[in-house]
C-alpha cells in the first residue's frame, strides 16, 4: 500500500477531503448563483463570484464510464489487478462526475468486485474508504 497514488490536496479542494473523512460527499457551490462546480476552484465560472459553500449530496450516482486498467501498471496497482476505474455522474448534480473505483465495502481491496458486474448507467452509491489514517477516499458500491 506504500506506493498508492494519493490525492494532492490544495486549498480549494481541502474541504472536499475533510467532508469525505467525516463520511459526507459534498460538492462546491456558488453562494451567489447557486450553481455546483467540480473540481473545486476559487471563482464561479457562471457569475464570477468568489463566494462559495459546500452542498451535501445524496451519494447516489450512475456509472458514466469505466475502464479496466491493463499492464503495465504501477507495482502497488499490479498487485490488485484486475480492478476498475470508474467515472460516476452524481444523481444530484448531472454533469458533475467523480473518478473512483467500485468496491464491495469501505475496507475492501480494489479487486473486490467482478468487472463483469459493471455496466454503464449502473446505479452506485458513495462509500468512504479510510486508506490511511489521514486520507479518506470516496469510492462506490453497486446498488442492487
Ligand atoms: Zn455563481
Amino acid at each position: 500500500m506504500d506506493d498508492l497514488l494519493l490525492p494532492v490536496v490544495d486549498e480549494d479542494g481541502a474541504p472536499f477531503w475533510e467532508y469525505a473523512a467525516r463520511g459526507e460527499l459534498r460538492v462546491q457551490a456558488c453562494a451567489d448563483c447557486g450553481r455546483l462546480r467540480f473540481p473545486p476552484r476559487p471563482c464561479c465560472p457562471h457569475c464570477r463570484s468568489f463566494a462559495s459553500e459546500w452542498r451535501a449530496m445524496s451519494g447516489r450516482g450512475r456509472i458514466w464510464s469505466y475502464v479496466l486498467p491493463h499492464p503495465p501498471l504501477l507495482p502497488a496497482y499490479a498487485a490488485q489487478a484486475p480492478y476498475n476505474a470508474v467515472v460516476v455522474e452524481l444523481a444530484d448534480a448531472p454533469g458533475i462526475r467523480l473518478v473512483g473505483n467500485v468496491v464491495s465495502g469501505p475496507d475492501a481491496p480494489l479487486d473486490s468486485v467482478d468487472p463483469e458486474r459493471l455496466r454503464i448507467g449502473g446505479p452506485v452509491r458513495a462509500v468512504f474508504c479510510p486508506v490511511f489514517p489521514d486520507v479518506t477516499l470516496v469510492r462506490w458500491l453497486l446498488e442492487r
